[in-house]
């Protein structure tokens, strides 16, 4: 099974792609986390991506689909897996094309979780307050500046990215403001289960 996951930030895609691992056994190949982690270790991709992530623009489309074409060559990745957070403008969609075409695969699907905007910045003000009271660490671009900044690059960015792939008649729309079971309910139909 070979997915990509749609939403804007605070959509619920992270919550969602947990579930879908467990359900199928696949990897969850999230940019955002891969990019974190090459922050982590000061990397040149982290180094060149932290101030990007921070102010929450996107990085080049080059860093992520050199990233993104590594990644799914990997072993784990063989028998499918979950796209969170990539492709997101219509350049890494068409990159993505490609790099599946020469292994001679395809999506199975996309799926695109639709969210009231205005409940996101709620969400990500919930995420920030339970993380804090659990103790752990909150991301640098979890902060109202930084989260206009990345709901305005997803609206003029990767909205188009929608679009894009209803074109060629890939996406399900999944309505993303329904209880997180509601919402896997929703998804295991749009896979036909
Ligand atoms: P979100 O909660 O906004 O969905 P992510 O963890 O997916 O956050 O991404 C965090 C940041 O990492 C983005 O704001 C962007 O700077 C960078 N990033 C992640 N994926 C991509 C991508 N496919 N293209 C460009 N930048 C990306």
């Amino acid at each position: 099974m070979r997915l990509v996951l749609l939403g804007p930030p605070g959509a619920g895609k992270g919550t969602q792609s947990a579930r879908l691992v467990a359900k199928y056994a696949i990897p969850q190949l999230s940019t955002g986390d891969m990019l974190r982690a090459a922050v982590q270790a000061r990397t040149p991709i982290g180094l060149e991506a932290k101030a990007i992530m921070d102010s929450g623009a996107l990085v080049p489309d080059d860093v992520v689909v050199g990233i993104i074409g590594q990644r799914i060559k990997e072993k784990d990745a063989a028998k499918g897996f979950i796209l969170d957070g990539f492709p997101r403008t219509v350049a890494q969609a068409r990159a993505l094309d490609e790099l599946l075409d020469k292994e001679g695969l395809r999506l199975d699907a996309v799926i695109e979780l639709s969210v009231d905007e205005n409940a996101l910045l709620a969400r990500m003000e919930k995420r920030v307050a339970e993380t804090l009271a659990s103790g752990g660490s909150v991301r640098a671009d979890d902060n109202p500046q930084s989260f206009k900044t990345r709901l305005e690059a997803y609206r003029t960015q990767t909205a188009p990215v929608s679009s894009y792939y209803a074109g060629k008649g890939e996406l399900k729309q999944v309505d993303g403001m329904e209880t997180v079971d509601a919402v896997t309910a929703a998804i295991d139909h749009a896979l036909g289960g």
